[in-house]
């Protein structure tokens, strides 16, 4: 499984990228025995020059579990 993004909230680190400190920040890991496990915390400015790069953030990080599924509403 290639790397994902999930949002991570309440916690706080260090942007990987430029050092800042960040509370709520986009990470990029991956999922290992449906467990997130994060490679790279970055702020929202280095998450924004990087996004070129990347795909979009999940847009809910509470349930990193939830299966990739067609949604329910079109
Ligand atoms: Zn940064």
């Amino acid at each position: 499984m290639g790397p994902v993004w999930r949002l991570i909230k309440g916690q706080k680190d260090i942007c990987h990228r430029c050092g800042r400190e960040i509370v709520d920040f986009p990470a990029v890991g991956r999922v290992v025995d449906f467990q997130f496990k994060p490679e790279a915390k970055y702020c929202w400015d280095c998450y924004r020059y990087l996004t070129p790069f990347v795909d979009d953030i999940a847009p809910v990080s509470q349930d990193p579990f939830q299966p990739v599924t067609k949604p329910a509403i079109p």
